[in-house]
C-alpha cells in the first residue's frame, strides 16, 4: 500500500504539469451537514489554464484568401453577386459528440472573438468580458471550443464531431497535416474546411484529426448538421479543439454571438438559438484511486480511474465543470445501495470564473465502509450527475484483450516482460485477488520490464491502459 500513498501526495507537482499556469488550492469554504455519518473529506481544486494558440492570422487569412481565389477557378465556383446573393445564415452548434457518447459533456467555449483591436492583452469579448486572448501580432478573431477533460484521450476516440452550422459551398478543403501539434506559431498547416454560404459569408472550421474529413470535395455543397470532420489539433493548436471563425461577404469579420460589446455585427446574432455567454455543467464526474494526473501535449491522458475500491484504497472523488463561476454551489453526496445518505458536504468555488476546472475530495476507505453498491453524486446547477462505485467487490480475473500486447514469462518469478504495447506511454496496473491495487506503473517505451520481487506467490490481473483502450491478462508468480 505504499505506493498508494506516495500517489496521492504528489498531487501538488502532478497537477501542476497539467497545463500551464494551473494552480491548487485547498478548499475554503466547505461544511458538514447535520446528520451526516462521514466528516466532509478534504478536497483540492485545480484551475486549468488552456495555452493559447494563434489559429488564424492575419497573415494566415491572407494565404487562405488566395487558395479560396484559385480554388474557384479550378473547379468552377461562381462568385456571388448582388443578383444572386441570398440572406445571411443562422447557424446550429457547429460540433456534436459521437453518436454513442453517454458522458455529461465533452467542450467548453475557452475563448471567444476579440472586439478589441489593439494587441498585447487588450480584451473584450461579445458580453464586453475578457475571455479571448491576443498574441504578440495580433488578436483571436474566433470562437474555440475545445474538448473538456481528457482532449487527447478524447480526440483519440473521436467524441467530438464537426459539422456545418449552415447549408453552403465547400471553397476550400486541406487534410493530410499532422494532428497533435503543440506548436503555436501561427503555421497554416491545418486540417479543415471553408464553407460559403447564400449570402457570400463563410464559415472556417480549423484545426481537424487527420484523415475523418468528410469525402466530399471542393466546389460541392453541404446542407445545414452534415457531418465535415473531427475536431484534432492541426495547424497552429495546443489542445484539440475547433477554431470556427466568420466573415462577411467582403471578409469583413463577423462574431456569431450578439452581445454589447460586439463591435461588428452588434445585437445581430448569427445563432439559430444563442448559448448563454456562461454555461455552467460537470461534464465529466469520476471516481480515481489515486490524485496524481498525467499530461503532456500530444499524448492521451492517463485517467487514473476505478471504480471499485478495497480497505486501505484511496477512493479520489472529481467534477470536471464546465463554467465554473465564482460561489457557486456543488452539492456532494454519497448514497448507498438502498438509496441512503452516507455523506453529504457543499463547495463553493472559490475562484473569480473558471471555463476548465475540476475539484477533487478523496477518502480512504477504512473497515467502515460496507461492502456494496455506491454513487458519488453532485448537485450543481440544478442538475444532478451520478457516478456508480463498489466497495470491497473482487473484480474478476478474466482476459480483456482489446489490447494486444504479449507477457512473458508466465507464470514468472522476479519480473515479467511486457511486449509489443500500442503506445509507449501506457499505464501499467497489477490488481490482487482482492481487487486492490498492488503495483502501478508507468511505460517509456514499447517493451516493459515488469519487477515482481515485492509480488507475493499467486495470481494477479495486469491491467494495461494506452491509447484509449484496456486490456488485461492473468499473470501468475511462481517461485
Ligand atoms: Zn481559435
Amino acid at each position: 500500500m505504499s505506493k498508494h500513498y506516495a500517489l496521492l501526495f504528489t498531487s501538488a507537482l502532478s497537477c501542476a504539469a497539467f497545463a500551464q499556469e494551473s494552480t491548487t488550492r485547498p478548499i475554503l469554504s466547505q461544511r458538514n451537514h447535520p446528520g451526516a455519518l462521514r466528516q466532509a473529506p478534504p478536497g483540492r481544486m485545480v484551475k486549468v489554464e488552456i495555452p493559447h494558440s494563434e489559429c488564424l492570422t492575419e497573415a494566415g487569412y491572407a494565404e487562405l484568401l488566395d487558395r479560396i481565389a484559385l480554388n474557384r477557378e479550378q473547379y468552377g465556383i461562381p462568385t456571388i453577386s448582388d443578383a444572386t446573393r441570398g440572406a445571411q445564415p443562422f447557424f446550429i452548434w457547429p460540433t456534436r459528440p459521437r453518436a454513442d457518447f453517454t458522458d455529461y459533456g465533452y467542450y467548453t467555449n475557452n475563448n471567444f472573438v476579440d472586439h478589441n483591436p489593439l494587441v498585447n492583452g487588450n480584451l473584450l469579448d461579445w458580453n464586453c468580458g475578457t475571455r479571448t486572448y491576443d498574441w504578440a501580432s495580433g488578436n483571436h478573431m474566433g470562437t474555440d471550443i475545445i474538448l473538456w477533460p481528457y482532449a487527447w484521450r478524447r480526440m483519440a476516440e473521436e467524441v467530438m464531431e464537426v459539422v456545418a452550422a449552415a447549408p453552403g459551398t465547400i471553397v476550400d478543403k486541406r487534410d493530410g497535416y499532422f494532428d497533435l501539434q503543440c506548436a503555436n506559431n501561427g503555421q497554416p498547416t491545418w486540417n479543415g474546411m471553408v464553407i460559403e454560404h447564400a449570402d457570400g459569408s463563410t464559415a472556417i472550421y480549423m484545426h481537424f484529426k487527420n484523415g475523418g474529413i468528410t469525402t466530399k470535395g471542393i466546389g460541392e455543397t453541404v446542407v445545414e448538421g452534415e457531418y465535415l470532420g473531427l475536431a484534432g489539433s492541426s495547424g497552429s493548436s495546443n489542445w484539440p479543439h475547433l477554431h470556427f471563425e466568420v466573415h462577411d461577404n467582403t471578409n469583413a469579420y463577423i462574431d456569431p454571438f450578439a452581445g454589447p460589446c460586439n463591435s461588428f455585427n452588434g445585437t445581430t446574432t448569427w445563432w439559430q438559438q444563442q448559448q448563454n455567454y456562461k454555461e455552467p455543467n460537470i461534464n465529466h464526474i469520476s471516481t480515481h484511486y489515486t490524485s496524481s494526473e498525467f499530461y503532456q501535449c500530444g499524448v492521451q491522458e492517463i485517467t487514473y480511474e476505478q471504480s471499485n475500491f478495497m480497505p486501505g484504497d484511496s477512493l479520489i472523488m472529481r467534477c470536471y465543470y464546465r463554467d465554473l463561476d465564482n460561489n457557486a454551489l456543488t452539492n456532494l453526496v454519497i448514497r448507498d445501495a438502498q438509496s441512503n445518505v452516507v455523506a453529504s458536504w457543499d463547495f463553493y468555488s472559490p475562484w473569480l470564473f473558471g471555463a476548465t476546472t475540476w475539484a477533487w475530495w478523496y477518502y480512504l476507505i477504512d473497515n467502515s465502509w460496507t461492502t456494496g453498491n455506491y454513487t458519488f453524486e453532485a448537485t450543481f446547477d440544478g442538475e444532478t450527475f451520478m457516478r456508480p462505485f463498489t466497495v470491497g467487490m473482487p473484480i474478476g480475473m478474466e482476459e480483456i484483450a482489446t489490447l494486444d500486447f504479449s507477457v512473458a514469462p508466465n507464470p514468472a518469478n522476479e519480473s515479467v516482460r511486457i511486449a509489443g504495447l500500442p503506445s509507449h506511454r501506457a499505464l501499467l496496473r497489477v490488481i490482487d485477488a482482492t481487487g486492490r491495487v498492488v503495483l502501478s506503473e508507468q511505460t517509456n517505451g514499447i517493451t516493459h520490464d515488469l519487477g515482481l520481487a515485492e509480488l507475493s506467490e499467486g495470481v494477479y490481473q495486469l491491467q494495461v491502459e494506452a491509447d484509449g483502450g484496456v486490456g488485461t491478462r492473468r499473470i501468475i508468480v511462481a517461485r
